[in-house]
């Protein structure tokens, strides 16, 4: 805990003070890791990379945010030069010249005070206070989909994907319950797969989503898989690389696999290359990454938080699990809570 100076709301920014913050994997890599990127010539960075913050001074020249409105502030920078960056697209950098608030060479928004550029800024409606710090986790699971989406476009009939094509999701965290929400919404048959128990409060969540739950115990997830004749789509969020690439085995034909997971350690399998290859061209299969989010992700997170609010209620509460004052900060940065979905520090409490 450190206190750093309260950053000046110079002509063309937005200061802001932060309400919330969201721990996820990322923060928890950056310091099991030590692999911390500060800002240039400062020593330490300020983690916070999922937020919900109040304007409280608005910089000269700037007009569509004022006082007391809600934000959610993006997390990368683009690096100002490819077309990606130049049209606001900087989740698909091409040069890698880019920064990310709280995770790579700027600060993040865990600080009481911050300021930002009206670009990056989004704004949340009151009625979403109690949820909106998951506007980023959120965010990342609209790429996730949208990603799928896009490849799947070669399968569109009528303008229409299969109706009832079965997706998996793998894995129940943030990123993994989020797109269930978003999926829930559509014609598919929903399944999500994980270690719970069936009597586990996050599998019920998932039921009212509309979603099965296959339990990935012993081969129960590959008989289940061909059972049903291999999935459409994929979605990997789970950050564990030897079971990303077991899900690859569980594609139907013209399937597509998102990987979600940042793995920051070494693992090994064995892999029959041949065999991989031969599934993957025969059946026509996908098998792509994908990182960060962009602005327009962002905006639409914050309609799905409203739409889910609306068809939901109050399930969408449930994702946050725990939630700390400020000065617990080290406890919830642990790993040691159990059962835990989102972790929240409320910086007001
Ligand atoms: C964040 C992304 C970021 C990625 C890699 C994730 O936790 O949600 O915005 O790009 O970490 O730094």
């Amino acid at each position: 805990m450190v206190e750093p100076p309260t950053p000046p709301v110079d002509q063309g920014l937005v200061g802001i003070k932060t309400l919330r913050t969201g721990i996820c994997a990322t923060d928890r890599e950056i310091i099991s890791s030590g692999f911390v990127r500060p800002p240039p010539g400062e020593a330490y960075i300020i983690l916070g990379h999922e937020m919900l913050g109040e304007v409280v001074e608005v910089g000269q020249g700037v007009s569509n945010f004022s006082r007391g409105d809600l934000v959610v502030g993006t997390v990368r920078r683009g690096c100002g030069k490819c077309l990606s960056c130049l049209n606001q697209r900087s989740d698909m950098c091409f040069t890698g010249e880019f920064k990310e608030r709280g995770v790579r060479g700027l600060h993040g928004y865990g600080s009481e005070y911050a300021v930002e550029k009206p670009e990056h800024l989004v704004k949340v409606p009151a009625e979403l206070r109690d949820v909106a710090v998951l506007t980023e986790p959120l965010s990342i699971s609209v790429k996730a989909v949208e990603t799928a989406l896009t490849v799947q476009e070669r399968l569109k009939f009528d303008g229409k994907y299969p109706p009832h094509a079965k997706v998996l999701i793998a894995g129940h965290g943030p990123i993994g319950t989020l797109a269930a929400f978003i999926l829930s919404l559509r014609d598919f048959e929903l399944y999500v797969t994980g270690i719970m128990e069936e009597s586990d409060a996050q599998v019920q969540l998932l039921k009212k989503l509309g979603a099965q739950y296959i339990t990935n115990r012993g081969t129960h997830l590959k008989d289940c898989a061909t059972e049903l004749g291999g999935f459409f789509i994929i979605i990997e969020a789970i950050g564990h690389s030897p079971i990303a690439y077991e899900l690859e085995n569980y594609l139907g034909y013209n399937g597509v696999l998102v990987q979600t997971g940042i793995t920051l350690g070494s693992s090994e399998i064995h892999l029959d290359s041949d065999k991989a290859m031969f599934r993957r061209v025969d059946k026509n299969q996908v098998i792509v990454g994908m990182v960060n989010s962009n602005i327009h992700h962002f905006r639409k997170a914050v309609g799905y938080l409203k739409e889910f609010k609306e068809k939901y209620g109050n399930l969408l509460n449930q994702v946050i699990t725990h939630r700390y004052p400020l000065k617990d900060f080290r406890q919830a940065l642990s790993n040691e809570e159990k059962n835990r979905v989102k972790i929240v520090i409320d910086f007001l409490s």
